[in-house]
């Protein structure tokens, strides 16, 4: 059985807590997508823990952690994480890293920042992690697999070489910055030759191998429906696809396996970087949410950044919901609403004076004037309860009324940044 778990928005709708939760039975966890850009938060018995690159099954003896083919491989990155959760404690994961997976190089981390310094004021918000130089690459063809590392050298230099030369083209004209020297590269890549050789697989077939044997793999997304190339807020989106149906391709599994898509959609609004966020509020409002969200605030997993916060956008989570394919929506962060007399729920768009509920092409987007209604809050710490008739009428109001907006199940609502602080719902 595989399970994809993505989100429904801009990322951080804490898809991580749901992973290591739904982790528990499960045999597998796979990253399909992205990079070190993004972070996930985990909070368990070891500690609290920022994930940029290792799944957030990790924390199990149980589960086999796999690197995807989608993923944009930053190693050092990587091998930092291991070591920093083994250090506290947690015993050594089983990891497996995808030899179609392709490595973020040191000058795609300078392109990222050099790029940004470029625009200026224009620029994108990256976290300049490298992630949209190194897709750019993957898909001009100019990437390096993780399996070329192990091709004899003289082959594996002649490209480098090759490809540095565009590359240091770009660096004199362009940016004016100091040239690369191929043999600074090759011998960076020897270095992550040792450091992954241990744990290079063929993904695809290992995985292959699971789905017959019946067991049980969820893959994991990075980011939300919001920040896809294609369906998303383009261009202020990431480099690879968000989609569940991305897992696919990035786990190297066919698609008819994937059978439960868990969209974890969040209770309120928050988003990083630059782009149109219809239901955004600002001032002493915004400060409030934001100082209570998530656990201990909604500030970057990666960056530290404070986020930018809002009401929940029924127009975008249906939108977001769709395009996953979802099954089964985990409601996330419902806890932090309780201070809320009245709670705002965005309904609808106004564009150019007509009301839709339908989400709209980015430059459209940025017409668009939230519709709002509003929802009595319960006014109560909700925390700790644990079926769903316990929650307060106002909570379970609130939502139905979401879950009837965006049209598909809410079968899990999360009220705690814990593993333990869920509530299943049955669906009548
Ligand atoms: P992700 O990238 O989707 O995994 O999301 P993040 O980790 O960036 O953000 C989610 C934040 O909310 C983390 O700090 C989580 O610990 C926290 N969190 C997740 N679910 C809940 C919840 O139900 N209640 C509260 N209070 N915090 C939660």
């Amino acid at each position: 059985m595989v399970t994809a778990i993505v989100g429904a928005n801009w990322g951080d709708e804490g898809k991580g807590k749901i992973t290591d939760m739904l982790a528990m039975d499960s045999d597998v966890i796979v990253r399909f997508q992205g990079g070190a850009n993004a972070g996930h938060t985990i909070i368990n018995n070891y500690g609290k823990f920022a994930l940029h690159s290792l799944p957030s099954g990790v924390f199990y003896d149980h589960t086999t952690s796999v690197i995807g083919n989608g993923v944009a491989l930053n190693i050092p990155v990587l091998f930092h994480e291991l070591s920093e959760i083994v250090e506290k404690g947690v015993p050594r994961p089983k990891v497996l890293v995808s030899e179609r997976a392709q490595i973020v190089m040191p000058y795609h981390i300078l392109f990222d920042q050099y790029e940004e310094e470029r625009l200026g004021g224009k620029s994108f918000g990256s976290t300049k992690s490298g992630i949209a130089p190194f897709y750019s690459d993957k898909f001009a063809k100019t990437g390096f697999q993780v399996s070329e590392l192990f091709m004899p050298e003289d082959a594996l230099y002649e490209k480098i070489e090759r490809v540095i030369i565009q590359k240091n083209v770009l660096l004199e004209h362009l940016y004016h910055k100091p040239l690369i020297d191929p043999k600074e590269i090759f011998g960076t890549l020897m270095e992550y030759k040792k450091m992954v050789e241990p744990y290079v697989c063929d993904v695809s077939s290992y995985l292959d191998r699971a789905i017959h044997e019946g067991k049980n793999i969820l893959l994991e997304g990075q980011l939300g429906t919001l920040k896809d190339p294609d369906h998303g807020i383009y261009p202020m989106v990431t480099s690879s696809s968000t989609l569940a149906s991305y897992g696919a391709i990035g786990a190297g599994i066919p698609p008819y396996a994937i059978e439960k898509v868990v969209t974890v959609v969040k209770a309120y609004s928050s988003a990083v970087g630059a782009g149109a966020f219809v239901s955004e509020i600002f001032g002493e409002e915004a400060n409030e949410l934001r100082v209570r969200g998530g656990d201990g605030g909604e500030f970057g997993a990666t960056t530290g950044r404070p986020r930018r916060m809002g009401w929940f956008d029924c127009v975008a989570s249906k939108y977001g919901c769709r395009l996953q394919g979802t099954t089964d929506v985990a409601f996330t962060v419902v806890d932090v609403l309780g201070y809320l007399k009245e709670i705002p729920v965005c309904t609808g768009y106004e564009v150019d004076g007509k009301i839709t509920t339908d989400f709209p092409v980015p430059w459209k987007l940025e017409k668009a004037k939230p519709v709002l209604e509003i929802l009595p809050g319960w006014e109560c710490d909700i925390s700790g309860i644990k079926t769903y008739e316990d929650l307060p009428r106002n909570c379970r109001g609130y939502i139905e009324f979401i879950e009837e907006k965006i049209g598909y199940p809410i079968t899990m609502v999360s009220n705690g940044p814990g593993r333990e602080d869920i509530i299943y719902r049955k669906i009548k």
